[in-house]
């Protein structure tokens, strides 16, 4: 089974329907590991899709919480706070029921399981080893995916209880990079943001998850970013929003 591994698509419909088209025939299940909504243009139509691929699981980000009510969005930037109050007046009833109930992680599949932040807490942003490990100390088998950060890579404890840095190049025309699993290790593994990458990447990213080959595939695909922050704009959402996509920052 190969599994098609979604992360922080953040209402961003050009840059979902990109790399759909780059994934097609290379998995047979979806997983999302939240933020489907906040900062982009199109969150029901970005709900809509998703429900349309069927995802096996689902866990919802801060954003979702956020945008459906479930959290205010007190702690956010104020860029971030205003988008999350436009996506809520923006959504259909029904897609906010479908925020509404989307599960926290950590949700376990047969190989591996998914999480939006961390294994300690669905908010939490993974960004150095260190906290990584608190993780990955906890993890009972060895594949999470976890998303929130976007930066596509991650990190890996190796059997000898070395901490790794999962490094992916970003170096431009390149669409994919491939990580060998190690028997022994445990991983926790971002496929980076589809709708606002911040590794200095614009494109898009996703990975590819193949538990019988013990292989991860790192993705970049290019999108329409022009058509998504005119649509940003005439919704009147912050500019700042808009500006970041051209850097993938
Ligand atoms: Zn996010």
């Amino acid at each position: 089974m190969r599994y098609l591994i979604l992360s922080d698509i953040h209402s961003n419909l050009e840059a979902l329907e990109a790399v759909l088209g780059q994934a097609q025939a290379r998995y047979e299940q979806v997983v999302c590991l939240g933020d489907v909504v906040g900062y982009g243009p199109n969150p029901n139509e970005v709900i809509d899709r998703l429900q349309e691929l069927k995802p096996v699981a689902t866990v919802r980000g801060n954003h979702d919480k956020a945008s459906c009510g479930i959290d205010s969005a007190e702690e956010f930037n104020a860029a971030a706070r205003q988008a999350a109050l436009w996506t809520r007046e923006q959504l259909r009833a029904e897609n906010l029921s479908y925020l509404r109930q989307l599960p926290s992680g950590p949700i376990r599949l047969n190989t591996f399981q998914i999480v939006h932040g961390s294994l300690r807490d669905e908010d939490e942003y993974l960004f150095q080893p260190r906290e990584a490990y608190e993780s990955l100390k906890l993890a009972e088998i060895s594949f999470t995916f976890c998303g929130h950060t976007h930066f596509q890579g991650g990190f890996a404890l190796k059997e000898s209880g070395r901490m790794e840095i999962l490094r992916v190049s970003h170096a431009r025309g390149v669409a994919m990079a491939e990580l060998k699993l190690e028997a022994g290790a445990r991983y926790l593994i971002n496929p980076g943001s589809i709708g606002q990458p911040r590794d200095g990447d614009a494109r898009a990213a996703f990975a590819c998850f193949d538990p019988d080959r013990q292989q991860v595939e790192y993705w970049r695909v290019p999108y329409d970013v022009r058509a998504t922050q005119a649509k940003m704009r005439a919704a009147g959402l912050p500019e700042s929003l808009a500006v970041r996509l051209s850097f993938g920052r």
